[in-house]
């Protein structure tokens, strides 16, 4: 998808926010939910998607609401660092298939990086295993 067209209310994060797919959530309020992603490419991939809007990237998003919703990826990004201690952190987000996005409902990526060990590919291989992410959320939750 182009960075122009339409919000798709069937995408799989509305769902997600809607309670029709299920998720390993790390995080929930008003104005955003977090949890793991599925194809992790780094142990702790979190994502960070705002609520109760129609944004399908950074570009769409209301700008009154931008302050809140950083202030949400930064305060998750300090828990899954201080729950799983790596070295580095990348905290990104694509905007348009041209760019990598694959899921058109705005989302932060939060990517621990452990030295010595790459990211997987982005959005591709075997979904994680879902009694390893429920472990790891555990421990983000209880650092938030
Ligand atoms: P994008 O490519 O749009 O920046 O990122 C979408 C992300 O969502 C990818 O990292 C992908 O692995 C993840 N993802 C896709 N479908 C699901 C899903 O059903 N559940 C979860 N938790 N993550 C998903």
């Amino acid at each position: 998808m182009s960075l122009d067209g339409h919000y798709d209310d069937q995408n799989v994060f509305a769902k997600i926010i809607q309670g029709e797919l299920p998720c390993v959530k790390v995080y929930e309020d008003d104005d955003v939910l977090s949890f793991l992603d599925i194809f992790p490419q780094a142990q702790g991939h979190t994502l960070v998607i705002p609520k109760g809007v129609s944004a399908r990237n950074f570009l769409d998003f209301p700008e009154d609401r931008i302050g809140t919703y950083m202030s949400r990826v930064q305060m998750i990004a300090k828990g899954v660092t201080r729950a799983l201690s790596p070295d580095g952190v990348v905290i990104t987000q694509f905007n348009g298939a041209a760019a990598g996005q694959t899921v058109f409902h705005l989302h932060f990526h939060i990517l621990p990086k452990f030295d010595n060990l790459p990211f997987q590919r982005h959005g591709q291989g075997q979904p994680a295993d879902q009694d390893v992410l429920q472990s790891l959320a555990e421990k983000i939750r209880a650092s938030l």
